[in-house]
């Protein structure tokens, strides 16, 4: 493999490389750092989160600015606050040596002010998130018509965010003759057919799916009834002292209950969410980086591209909509040659879903039994023990205080100190789980056990909203999957905060609910739009609808009762790739508020 060196990056850059112990190329870099150097053809890229694509397009981008012209020459769009100060730092520790290079990054919540005093002062590399850049060119205070590359990171999530007439509005004030690079996680083919259009020519590069570190990773599974989820989190925990880990959420709603219930119920635990303000996102990922937090909750827009290292624990709370979703959650456990754990609380319909990742992925889980009350309580109390015979003692401070302390505890011989001690330290624990349940439940989707008693919750949760259910003439035939139809109701209404229920993708068309609030906007706004060659029609679903749309099963019941009966209510896809089976209906079931694409 070629080094650094090798690739021709100046020395000013090598030189921070070698400081940053970034000893050779990884295989992204190695692809496209070369391309980029030489040639002005597009790039579409594609790898694994933690393959290092920030390193890919920043190197060649700080290679090539021409440091003596203040100004922008580089746009690098990302799709949140964070991942733009990231990419900030990463570029910014680049360019150490080279004094010259200004880089700057624009992004809401933040004032901007300071921004626009920082782009007055000459900067060369511009970082943003879509909806600020916009904004400061609006302003006129960010001309971009000196820009030679445009670079979309995290590109698939900015455009299924809804980002994409901000995006549109952005480009066209960047020059004809210019460079467009995509870098992305997952690279559908939607999203390949949607940025073609701002592509001239480009080529596809990707490299090798699996981190380095993915061997390092054990991936594991618990089955409960969805009910128990948050028992089984808390128990995880529980019998981890060490732990320190992300725990993967699908909405905000959710993200923010669990991380309230793991916080009252004494852990180290915060939320990281679309819904903070800057500040407070800042001040939960400094802590978690400095690991003063053990266990952060987020969805995977929020922890897309974060780069936290270290990591124990990868938990999915629920399963990711997409099997890929989930390799990218676990990759962020098991790197630089660590070990880590990534483990998937499902319930027993889930199953099929955790078969279609192995597949996928070429990963194997395994199952694994909730530790039991007693598991958790033995675990804590040798670790404790552990961390007593290893503790330093300062005889000297300690001093002063040994004699009223040893008068105290006379009456206690050996053994009877230890109890005391043990149960004073443990009793909490104790209790809690003196009688706790065995929570596990067997595979067989017949068994008795099987069936999780989430739907009664579900129905008397969802009376809280009300919720219109539309109908819209796309499906699977169109590239529509749930995910892409979210993103559809996003860009339709421009924002991501509409409250989304169930969602039903058949072959030729789709159901889904929509807080009756935003169902008139939507209506307007989808209605004759073109998404994959498809004129939209939306419209209140009636029985009719549901009827005429055919399944193989030929099961397929009325909207109405949807969520009252198990099975696969979506005939286009049994066995094999059973991705929607059961799945959209289960997740929101369980979560039973609706659903809203998180930031
Ligand atoms: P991605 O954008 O693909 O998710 P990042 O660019 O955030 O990945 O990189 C992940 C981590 O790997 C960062 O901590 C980065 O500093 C480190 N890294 C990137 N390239 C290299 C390299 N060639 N050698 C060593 N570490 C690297
Ligand atoms: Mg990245």
């Amino acid at each position: 493999m070629k080094t650094f060196n090798d690739i021709g990056l100046n020395k000013e850059i090598l030189k921070a490389l070698g400081e940053m112990g970034f000893e050779k190329p990884t295989p992204i870099q190695a692809k496209a750092i070369p391309h980029l150097m030489s040639s002005n053809q597009d790039i579409i890229a594609s790898a694994q989160t933690g393959t290092g694509k920030t390193a890919a397009f920043g190197l060649p981008s700080i290679h090539m600015t021409k440091i003596n012209e203040k100004v922008p020459q580089t746009l690098v769009m990302c799709p949140t606050r964070e991942l733009c100060i990231q990419i900030a730092r990463d570029l910014t520790n680049f360019s150490t040596y080279l004094p010259g290079l200004k880089i700057v990054a624009v992004y809401g919540g933040a004032s901007v002010d300071t921004q626009v005093r920082a782009l007055r002062q000459g900067a060369q590399i511009i970082i943003g998130t879509p909806g600020r850049t916009k904004d400061l060119i609006k302003r006129k205070k960010l001309i971009l018509s000196d820009i030679k590359r445009v670079i979309l990171d995290e590109a698939d999530e900015m455009l299924t965010m809804g980002f994409k007439e901000d995006l549109e509005a952005i480009l066209a004030e960047t020059p004809y003759e210019k460079q467009t690079l995509l870098f992305s996680a997952t690279m559908s083919k939607r999203i390949i057919s949607i940025t073609k259009k701002y592509m001239n020519d480009p080529i596809e590069i990707s490299a090798a799916r699996v981190n380095l570190g993915a061997e390092n990773v054990q991936h594991l599974y618990y089955m409960v009834h969805a009910k128990d989820r948050y028992e089984v989190l808390k128990r995880i925990a529980d019998s981890t002292p060490n732990i320190y880990g992300i725990t993967f959420c699908r909405t905000r709603k959710e993200t923010k209950e669990i991380a309230n219930k793991l916080m009252q119920d004494g852990y180290n635990a915060d939320a990281i969410h679309g819904d903070l303000s800057q500040a407070q996102r800042d001040e939960v990922m400094e802590r978690f980086r400095k690991r003063k937090l053990h266990m952060l909750v987020a969805t995977d827009v929020a922890a897309r591209g974060l780069d936290v290292n270290d990591l124990t624990h990868v938990i999915n709370y629920n399963l990711p909509d997409d099997e890929e979703v989930y390799v990218h959650r676990s990759g962020r456990t098991g790197r630089a040659g660590k070990s880590g754990i990534s483990m998937a609380i499902i319930h027993t319909r889930e199953i099929g879903r955790i078969r279609a990742i192995e597949r996928i992925s070429k990963i194997k889980f395994s199952c694994e039994l909730v530790p039991t009350g007693k598991d958790i309580c033995q675990k804590q109390l040798y670790s404790l023990m552990d961390k007593i015979k290893k503790v330093e003692v300062d005889e000297y401070q300690i001093e002063p205080f040994l004699p009223t302390i040893y008068e105290k505890l006379e009456s206690l011989d050996r053994e009877e100190l230890i109890k005391h001690f043990v149960s004073a330290e443990f009793n909490r624990f104790l209790d809690y789980y003196k009688n706790s349940r065995n929570i596990n439940v067997s595979e067989s989707p017949r068994g008795k056990n099987s069936k999780p008693p989430r739907e009664r919750v579900s129905q008397k949760e969802r009376r809280k909203s009300t919720f219109a259910s539309l109908f819209i003439n796309v499906g699977k035939n169109n590239n529509v999957s749930p995910s892409r139809l979210i993103g559809i109701i996003n860009e339709g209404l421009n924002s991501s905060d509409a409250v989304i229920g169930k969602i039903e993708v058949m072959k030729k068309a789709s159901f889904f609910e929509i807080e009756e609030k935003k169902k008139a906007q939507l209506i307007k706004a989808l209605n004759g739009t073109v998404v994959g060659g498809m004129k939209l029609s939306v419209e209140v679903a009636n029985e009719k609808q549901a009827r005429d749309e055919p399944t193989k099963s030929g099961s397929h019941s009325k909207p109405k009762s949807r969520g009252s009966r198990g099975g696969n209510r979506d005939g286009g896809q049994r066995g094999g790739n059973n991705k929607n089976s059961g799945k959209w209906r289960g997740k929101n079931s369980s979560a039973g508020k609706g659903r809203k694409k998180s930031q």
